[in-house]
């Protein structure tokens, strides 16, 4: 049977008189990977970042694992096994690559630290290359694999990862897919924003698409890679 890990209720957001989402309702179940696919400015970030209360929620309700978390901190919500490799990276540019990882367990304490890195350099075999340098040194895909073993250090139940794809060449945007696939298949959550809805999609077991705020559409990724709107308005009409 499906246990809903992450729940969205019929929830708003604004910013000021704006309304950036309007009745979001959406499952992520456990083990599941589950994508969210929609233009620029459709809202997919505020969703994400509403998650951890950043923008707060106007109406509706989150529920993580069945506790309602859209009053909760961003401390409570991250120490209770959501991580997030945002967008952007936003790694800390001044650290090394291994500060970087250390910093990643401050919601959990440092009791796993050595096993977790290494499990990290076998994830991501070019971090261990790299793991004294500067992390402002490493190239745009090689911050993105640390912005998500960053987030994978605190041990998450779920892996929320906001357009993990973003200014990547192909090659570098399959390898950080085919990783994503691999923490898929030791059993992660992940719930993923993406633009690159090709990757995301055949990636995901089911998927969103958002569309000025609302949810527009909803099935397996293989229905929506078919779907004739999908494809003319995400994948190019390919
Ligand atoms: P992108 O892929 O370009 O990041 P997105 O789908 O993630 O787009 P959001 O960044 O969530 O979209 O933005 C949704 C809407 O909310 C947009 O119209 C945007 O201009 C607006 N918005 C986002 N952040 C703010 C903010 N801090 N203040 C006011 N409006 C905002």
């Amino acid at each position: 049977m499906s246990v809903p890990l992450l729940e969205f209720r019929d929830v708003d957001v604004f910013y000021g008189p704006i309304q950036a989402l309007k009745g979001i309702s959406l499952t992520v179940n456990e083990g599941e990977t589950v994508a969210l696919i929609g233009a620029n400015g459709a809202g997919k970030s505020t969703l994400l970042m509403s998650i951890f209360g950043q923008p707060r929620i106007a109406r509706g309700q989150i529920f993580y694992r069945g506790e309602a978390i859209s009053h909760k901190s961003t401390h409570f919500i991250a120490s209770n096994g959501i991580a997030q490799a945002p967008e952007g990276r936003r790694i800390f540019p001044d650290m090394t690559v291994e500060e970087n990882l250390l910093m990643g367990t401050i919601p959990i304490g440092d009791r796993h630290q050595k096993e977790d890195k290494a499990r990290m350099y076998q994830l991501f075999p070019i971090l261990e290359e790299r793991r004294a340098q500067r992390a402002m040194t490493l190239s745009g895909g090689e911050q993105q694999m640390l912005a998500i073993a960053r987030a994978l250090m605190s041990r998450p139940k779920l892996l929320l990862l906001d357009e993990p794809s973003l200014g990547l060449a192909p090659l570098v945007v399959r390898q950080i897919f085919d990783t994503l696939r691999t923490l898929t298949a030791q059993g992660m959550t992940l719930f993923l924003v993406e633009q690159n809805a090709n990757h995301a999609l055949r990636l995901s077991d089911r998927a969103y698409v958002l569309v000025n705020g609302e949810i527009r559409l909803t099935g397996s990724g293989q229905a929506l890679l078919v779907d004739p709107e999908v494809r003319r308005a995400y994948l190019g009409g390919a």
